[in-house]
């Protein structure tokens, strides 16, 4: 068995850390890139969601250099995610790359099917050494995530512009020389202290924007420009609430235990929208209405074009601005949108929120696209 496994921002970090601890042969695909979104789009429906196509363009990839298993997260919709693994196999199948899937998924909330497929995973490593690996990359998610985080506040203040930059891009590479949680967490270490030691300017009061959205769009940077990057290197703080780390914790590790569950989101989103339709809909309103509470200049929402709970989510946003007078830019991508022009309309939001500062009235912005 050789696994292989989509790209989803930093989750390769970790899933490479667990399978170096049980003992598994993988395959990470190439980062996400041009002839990866080539390939997925090549075999996938035009009106299925981006994420699905770059997922695609990952596991061709990975395929031509051996890898004959897929592992993915699964759930259990009420949007096309719920199918997605059988998507994937059908759509490899047809393209003649016959490959197995190990879905890590909870069907309402029954653990037994995710452990069964651990166990899969696993192979002949014993339960407590794989129960360790597991908790060992959860640790690894949270921290990756809090690098990220730290990177967001660092870059606009930096005094030499692309140091954050630097240290980042050299922390994602490095990763590939090391092997297992131990020495990943470690590396993580060290990137910590680099990122602490830039030069900052601690007077600087950048603007502030909260990213919102779907899933994929946000934390994988390829599928959106790096965006969230560009805005620092612009000299904007960014913060986003959804994370890979959060993704396991909320909503795998806490339901599988029947744990509370951080939920202030959903409070705030109830008055717009007061079920779960799939997605982070929710999410995505109760974030905007949270960040606007704690001063935030603005939001940006980011999605793929026909993604269902975000366009419920996009429609409801206007009512949230009037309601909380928060600025909300909503950028839609597929594989056709070019980037100079979702860089201009950001580039122009950016002066907007600046202005909006300067004259600190209550300018609305409505999406536009
Ligand atoms: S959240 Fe949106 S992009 Fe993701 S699977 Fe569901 S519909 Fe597709």
């Amino acid at each position: 068995m050789k696994i292989t496994f989509p790209h989803l921002g930093n989750t390769y970090i970790c899933v490479k850390a667990l399978l170096d601890d049980l003992g598994v042969q993988y395959v990470i695909p190439p980062f996400n890139n041009k002839k990866g979104l080539e390939l997925g789009t090549k075999y996938v429906p035009e009106m299925a969601c981006l994420p699905l196509k770059i997922n695609i363009g990952n596991y061709i990839q990975a395929y031509r250099q051996g890898a004959d298993t897929i592992l993915m997260a699964g759930g259990c919709g009420p949007c096309r995610f719920g199918y997605y693994c059988e998507m994937h196999r059908e759509i490899m199948r047809d393209i003649g790359y016959e490959m197995d899937i190990i879905t890590l998924e909870m069907i309402n909330g029954n653990v037994s099917e995710l452990f069964a497929n651990i166990k899969k995973l696993a192979g002949g490593t014993s339960p407590l050494n794989a129960v360790i690996a597991t908790i060992r990359m959860i640790k690894i998610a949270k921290q990756v995530d809090e690098i990220e985080m730290l990177a967001f506040k660092i870059r606009p203040r930096e005094k030499i512009k692309g140091s954050t930059d630097d240290i980042y891009k050299d922390f994602r590479n490095k990763v590939f020389l090391e092997k297992g949680c131990r020495r990943i967490l470690a590396l993580i270490s060290r990137t910590r202290e680099e990122l602490l030691g830039i030069d900052t300017d601690k007077s600087f009061q950048p603007l502030k924007i909260g990213i919102v959205g779907e899933i994929y769009t946000t934390i994988e940077h390829s599928s959106s420009f790096d965006i969230q990057n560009r805005l620092g290197n612009m000299g904007v703080e960014v913060d986003r609430q959804v994370t890979v780390s959060g993704w396991i914790i909320e909503h795998i590790l806490k339901k599988a235990f029947h744990l509370p569950r951080k939920l202030e989101y959903a409070k705030e989103a109830k008055p717009y929208l007061a079920t779960m339709i799939g997605g982070h809909a929710q999410e995505t309103l109760g974030h905007t209405v949270l960040y606007s509470k704690k001063g935030y200049d603005g939001v940006i929402q980011i999605f793929p074009l026909s993604c269902m709970p975000e366009i419920v989510a996009e429609s409801i946003l206007p009512k949230v601005q009037v309601d909380f007078g928060i600025p909300v830019l909503t950028l839609i991508i597929d594989e056709m949108t070019g980037e100079a022009g979702y860089l201009t309309r950001v580039e122009a939001f950016i002066d907007l929120l600046k202005k909006r500062r300067e004259q600190r009235n209550d300018l609305i912005i409505k999406p536009a696209f």
